[in-house]
């Protein structure tokens, strides 16, 4: 059998680290992506030179293999290339031992009471030649997390993926698994996470290893055997025909053209924009006219509840409720309120990707220091939140980074929406919370399949 690639199951991200280029061989291949990208640009835009058009698209493309563009921060990181291999590794080739049914004698999986990790690199077609000990240090040792053995429990979980599932699916807050159900009791995170990759109908897709239960948003049409080239995933032409109406060409438009190809969910996650002298792009017109003097239900609430609504909402959602009327456009956009929205959905709400995670390394001391520098933009006084009550942290979570009375909350908002690293990390974070619904079957359903000795 030839070589492959097989995914994480969370981030579909191979332990190569993911792609190096936009496509494998400028020969063969660019005149054909070049005409797919013009075909895409005239049919937004008719009045377009097919010709004109084309040779600009095919020169940027060819400017690959002339200057460095692939961004820094894709490709070689540690967080996806190192991964925690689940299951059990009893055989001489890192695979799982089975256990015959007793009824009919099929193999079946060990269940998840004593499911082992494994930190492991050198990934390569579902396996890995090497575990990582304390600092790093590596033992040869072969892993075995194919899937395309139907009969391996085993799996991976980038390291960076391993960490945030941790950290992301709050087990507390889902419900206790029901006794009526069949399943393992008392299983520990990894455990659970085993049994629900496991006992799910569709099981792992045998030639990737990802979950069909998984929206991926299209990163795994990247995964072609290898996982090399970014052209799969390409998302439209938008930024590309915006580039060429700005008179862009050969390497100034390769920027256009990495956005168009989505790169960005390759970049690592870990990379907090520190604040830039650029002015923030207005998003919304502050209504200062009383024009509307109608009280709404949103007036009657308290400013407490207010806030408990509003952190729970994606960002995008929060300022379209603000423009349904001119009275919620005033309250909700007023500087010191939507500093303090932001302030907890950073903490409790829809923006918690945005905090370290402790257990990655290096994340807390990375957030601080840009947490230190945003600080560091704002007088004392100027959109304070100080005097008003400060959000409670879970204890066990709670760090104080991006929580300070005084921190620009909006401007540093805008700076991480408009960033590769932490568009990658809210994308992560979604991808988690699928795998949080998964968990709640789980809890209150069991196995989807039973395909576990016991
Ligand atoms: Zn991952």
């Amino acid at each position: 059998m030839g070589g492959y690639d097989q995914l994480c199951i969370v981030c579909g991200v191979a332990p190569s680290g993911g792609p190096s280029q936009l496509f494998t061989d400028p020969d063969d291949e660019v005149e054909h992506i070049a005409e797919k990208i013009v075909s895409d640009i005239l049919l937004a835009d008719p009045s377009q030179d097919y010709s004109a058009v084309f040779d600009i698209v095919q020169d940027a493309l060819l400017q690959t293999d002339e200057v460095q563009w692939l961004p820094d921060g894709i490709r070689d990181w540690s967080g996806f290339q190192n991964c925690v291999a689940i299951g059990y590794f009893d055989n001489e080739d890192g695979a799982a031992s089975l256990f015959p049914d007793k009824t009919d004698g099929n193999p079946c999986f060990p269940n998840g009471s004593k499911v082992q990790l494994r930190c492991v690199s050198g990934g390569s077609a579902g396996g890995f030649t090497s575990i990582l000990g304390d600092g790093q240090t590596k033992e040869e040792c072969l892993t075995h997390c194919t899937s395309r053995d139907s009969r391996n429990p085993n799996f991976f979980v980038s390291e960076a993926c391993y960490h945030y599932l941790e950290e992301w699916i709050d087990r507390t807050a889902l419900p206790s698994q029901r006794l009526s159900v069949p399943h393992t009791p008392n299983l520990t995170f990894a455990g659970e996470l085993y049994e629900i990759v496991n006992s799910r109908a569709e099981g792992r897709e045998r030639l990737k290893g990802l979950l069909p239960c998984i929206d991926y948003g299209g990163i795994e049409d990247t995964c072609e055997q290898y996982q090399d080239n970014f052209q799969p995933n390409r998302q439209g032409c938008k930024h590309i025909a915006a580039g060429i109406n700005e008179g862009l060409s050969e390497e100034n438009l390769l920027p256009h053209i990495i956005r168009d190809f989505q790169c960005w969910m390759f970049m690592r996650p870990d990379r907090w924009p520190s604040p830039t002298a650029e002015e923030v792009p207005q998003h919304f017109t502050r209504h200062n006219e009383d024009i509307n003097k109608a009280e709404t239900l949103f007036d009657k609430l308290s400013a407490q509840l207010l806030l408990t609504i509003a952190r729970e909402l994606p960002v995008p959602s929060y300022l379209a409720l603000s423009a349904t009327c001119g009275s919620l456009r005033r309250r909700l956009t007023e500087s010191v309120l939507l500093n303090r929205v932001l302030k907890e959905m950073i903490a409790v709400g829809s923006l918690q990707w945005v905090r370290p995670v402790n257990a990655m390394p290096g994340e807390l001391e990375n957030a601080t220091s840009i947490d230190k520098e945003w600080l560091s933009t704002v007088s004392d006084n100027e959109g304070s939140l100080a005097n008003n009550e400060s959000v409670i942290l879970d204890g066990s979570k709670g760090t104080s980074v991006f929580q300070s009375a005084n921190f620009p909350y909006f401007t540093f908002v805008h700076a991480c929406f408009t960033s590769d690293s932490m568009n990658n990390r809210r994308r992560l974070w979604e991808n988690t919370k699928q795998f949080e619904r998964l968990w709640k079957a789980f809890r209150l359903y069991g196995w989807e399949v039973d395909r576990f000795h016991h």
